[in-house]
């Protein structure tokens, strides 16, 4: 790893798999966007060793009062400091449930710091070490459109007063609460069955958002077929469809997708089944519904995480979800042969923002008694973004 600046991006380049994806991108980061990564020039530069070595003596200082959160994506030049590793839900209740940490550094994309914030107990202050590190999924629903949204539904007779919301927990604080403030509640990829089961035990039709993929997998799972669902579309009126249309589906699938999960397709399940016979194909169901179709399994990260760990000496895997957490696969089971299905090997550009030296930074400010990039969700939003994740807990 090197923290120098490079001054040439290769456009296009991001996802080549013969150079180090740790330096690209993050200098691609550096290079593009210098206004939005504010990260101080003394930071920048710096070697592998210094940096490793003054992150664990400023986390040696702050002791119990700071917990590092890992997000199964992130970089193992990142995970190596976490003192948990999981999913944004997990990780949120972890560090809620220890108290003695006045600060919580989410080394995770911007959607999970709230959902960490929203779960936290007062006084425990949530910090994302590069606030740009967001989610293209969840950018796909802003509040406004989904507002909008709303208001159309229940301006059309026979859907009026029969949606429920949904939202995968991949959303911001904002729409949470919206769920939260009409009846509806939050997903996870493990429980979305279980959550939309109950949704269409309260109202007639679910609006879902904002992974359609996750939306259609589940309807799916649970016996529906295609022709139930509708795609809502917010650069269309009526989100594209027609008032009969929207009276006769079931499910309302915003059209939002993400960018990593997408990319795993039918082919190359095909060519991993001719290359390595008897090779197992296990992706998350963000993937489209063909690929998941096709996989010998689909689930939540743990699942695969569990299910590939768990699976015998000697098997092959082909998995279909970010690279890093592959790539830590394979490395945590070398009895086993574990791949990317995608042979473009890309990670999720977001998470990857999180490089060691913004991590570095807000720990040694925090030493010195300074919070810097906090993220903080408003008392009204948190209320009702806690509503609907409480729903979800009491009803799975
Ligand atoms: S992997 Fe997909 S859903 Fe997860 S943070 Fe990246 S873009 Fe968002």
């Amino acid at each position: 790893m090197t923290t120098e600046v490079i001054d040439k991006v290769v456009p296009g380049k991001q996802c080549d798999a013969d150079r180090s994806l740790l330096d690209l991108i993050y200098h691609t980061e550096l290079a593009t966007k210098p206004g939005v990564s504010r990260l101080p020039k003394k930071y920048m530069g710096l070697s592998d060793s210094e940096v490793d070595k003054r992150i664990l003596a400023a986390k040696a200082k702050l002791g119990d009062r700071l917990v590092v959160l890992g997000h199964h994506y992130q970089r193992d030049e990142i995970i190596k400091y976490a003192d948990y590793r999981g999913d944004s839900y997990k990780l949120s209740k972890s560090a809620a449930a220890k108290p003695s940490a006045d600060y919580i550094v989410f080394c995770g994309v911007h959607f999970m710091a709230e959902s960490a914030d929203i779960l936290a107990q007062p006084h425990q202050r949530v910090i994302l070490p590069n606030l740009s590190a967001g989610c293209s999924m969840a950018d796909m629903a802003p509040t406004e459109d989904v507002l909008q949204c709303w208001e159309d539904l229940q301006a059309i007779e026979g859907v009026k007063g029969k949606v429920l919301p949904v939202t995968y927990i991949n959303s911001t604080a904002a729409l949470k609460a919206f769920c939260g403030a009409n009846g509806g509640l939050v997903c996870t990829s493990s429980n979305a069955k279980a959550v939309v089961t109950w949704g269409l035990s309260q109202r007639e039709k679910i609006l879902f958002f904002p992974d359609q993929h996750l939306g259609r997998n589940t309807a799916l799972k649970m016996g529906y077929s295609v022709d139930d669902t509708v795609v809502w579309d917010p650069f269309q009126p009526m989100g594209g469809n027609t008032p009969e249309a929207l009276r006769k589906a079931k499910f309302i699938l915003w059209k939002g997708h993400c960018s990593v999960h997408k990319r795993f397709t039918v082919e190359q399940i095909q060519e991993a089944r001719k290359r390595y016979p008897g090779v197992k194909v296990i992706v998350h169901p963000e993937c489209p519904r063909e690929t998941v179709a096709l996989a010998d399994y689909d689930g939540s990260t743990e699942f695969i995480i569990k299910t590939v760990t768990e699976a015998p000496a000697g098997t092959t895997w082909a998995v279909g979800t970010e690279i890093n957490l592959v790539n830590r696969l394979a490395h945590e089971n070398p009895d086993k042969t574990i791949f990317c299905l995608d042979p473009v090997i890309c990670p999720c550009s977001t998470m990857y923002r999180i490089h060691p030296a913004y991590l570095l930074w807000v720990l040694e400010e925090l030493v010195e008694g300074n919070v810097v990039n906090e993220v903080k969700v408003a008392d009204e939003i948190a209320h009702w973004a806690r509503v609907a994740l409480e729903r979800m807990l009491a009803t799975v």
